[in-house]
């Protein structure tokens, strides 16, 4: 039996190259020609003001927060349904993560459940673009006007994935993106802070480099470099930018072809929705998504499951996704109030992501996924 995994890292074909070339310059710490060339392409592809690469999408959210000066009781507005590094970067600045529910369409934050949350200590909304698909900016960034908040976007799914023309991460004051081998583009592990205000870039550059001025002198602004502030070393290797220009240089043809298998998935499960016996995922007007991951919404966990060791017995590696932050050990330690989020408790138990990666065989996958899916068959072979 052939097995199909659930992701699968990309490769360009010229990661070895570039990082041969490396062996010719004798430059490996960063912040050298490919570390600039990675730099512009996506300076490029989103249209921010400035970009910082860092050493994964944690890396780039933590970086956020401390740019954004968040301090100690701040409070930041985000789903639960995410992934533990966006509530960490807002617990490393001694602020706190308020969870609100998400919408049952797209996965993503609740944008009408914003509002009740904010509190005289909220300091900024952290929407997660989940899957890549949007979440409603334009009413997200008029509610942070009237209450003058910070919009920090987790934009760690959503390379090349825009809110009408508009690339996530470049819609609020910054963004994070990821380059994780489970994402579309990757350089392993790595990241990328993008920054859309002029004054933030200044902060930006000391904190991201030792807390000094070393970035102006590299520019020759300055004749020497010293401490200025606090900061830390948050940039990427020169070996991880080579890899990262490589995979840079085709997301556009990696984005097609992840869009391709969507919407075949999209297609092949019309039937099954008809149905009832599941909900496609529904995806907003304003979003220009990147097919990063193919979510189903199973009626209940039961369902679910029997249909997740279904496609195992035939191969085929469909995974669930986030244990709830709200709920987690970690989650109810810090919450300052027991909130109820039932649309994340249910996506939890119902959400299923099927495999979609660069090369799948999706032609045999949804053969395997028919025959499960049609004969109900879990446990029959
Ligand atoms: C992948 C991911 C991260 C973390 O990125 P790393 O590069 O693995 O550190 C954070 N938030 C979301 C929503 C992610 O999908």
């Amino acid at each position: 039996m052939q097995t199909i995994p659930f992701t699968r890292p990309y490769i360009s074909g010229n990661e070895q190259e570039y990082i041969g070339r490396l062996f010719e310059s004798g430059t490996f710490a960063g912040n050298g020609t490919f570390s600039r060339q990675a730099e512009d392409l996506l300076l490029k592809l989103t249209g921010a003001r400035g970009v910082f690469l860092t050493s994964s999408g944690t890396a780039a959210l933590e970086l956020m927060c401390l740019v954004a000066g968040l301090n100690r009781g701040d409070e930041v507005i985000l789903p639960s349904f995410t992934y533990p590094s966006t509530a960490n970067a807002i617990l490393r600045v001694g602020a706190v993560p308020v969870f609100v529910d998400i919408r049952r369409d797209t996965f993503n934050l609740d944008q009408d459940l914003i509002e009740k949350a904010i509190s005289k200590n909220t300091k900024a909304v952290m929407p997660v673009h989940y899957a890549g698909v949007s979440c409603d900016m334009e009413f997200i960034r008029d509610l942070a006007d009237k209450y003058h908040l910070l919009v920090l976007e987790d934009a760690a799914q959503a390379i090349d994935a825009y809110h009408y023309s508009s690339h996530l991460g470049t819609l609020g004051q910054m963004g994070a993106l990821s380059f994780h081998e489970t994402k579309n583009i990757h350089s392993g592990q790595g990241g990328a802070l993008l920054i859309n205000e002029e004054e933030m870039i200044h902060r930006a550059e000391i904190i991201f480099d030792h807390g000094t001025n070393r970035r102006q002198f590299l520019r020759g602004e300055s004749d020497s470099y010293s401490w200025k502030d606090f900061g830390s070393s948050f940039s990427m290797s020169e070996i991880t930018a080579a890899f990262l220009s490589a995979q840079l240089e085709s997301v556009s043809s990696v984005t097609e072809e992840r869009r391709n298998v969507w919407h075949l998935y999209h297609e092949a499960f019309s039937k099954y929705e008809e149905e009832g016996f599941l909900k496609r995922p529904d995806i907003p007007a304003y979003c220009n998504h990147n097919g990063h991951c193919y979510p189903l919404l199973f009626p209940s966990l039961e369902i679910r499951e029997n249909m997740r060791h279904g496609l195992s017995e035939k191969g085929i590696m469909a995974h669930f996704h986030y244990v709830p932050l709200h709920s987690s050990s970690m989650g109810r330690r810090i919450s300052r109030w027991g909130a109820d989020l039932p649309n994340t408790d249910h996506v939890f138990r119902c959400l299923l992501r099927m495999p979609l990666y660069s090369g799948l065989d999706i032609d045999e996958c949804l053969k395997c996924i028919e025959e499960v899916f049609s004969g109900r068959c879990f446990g029959r072979k």
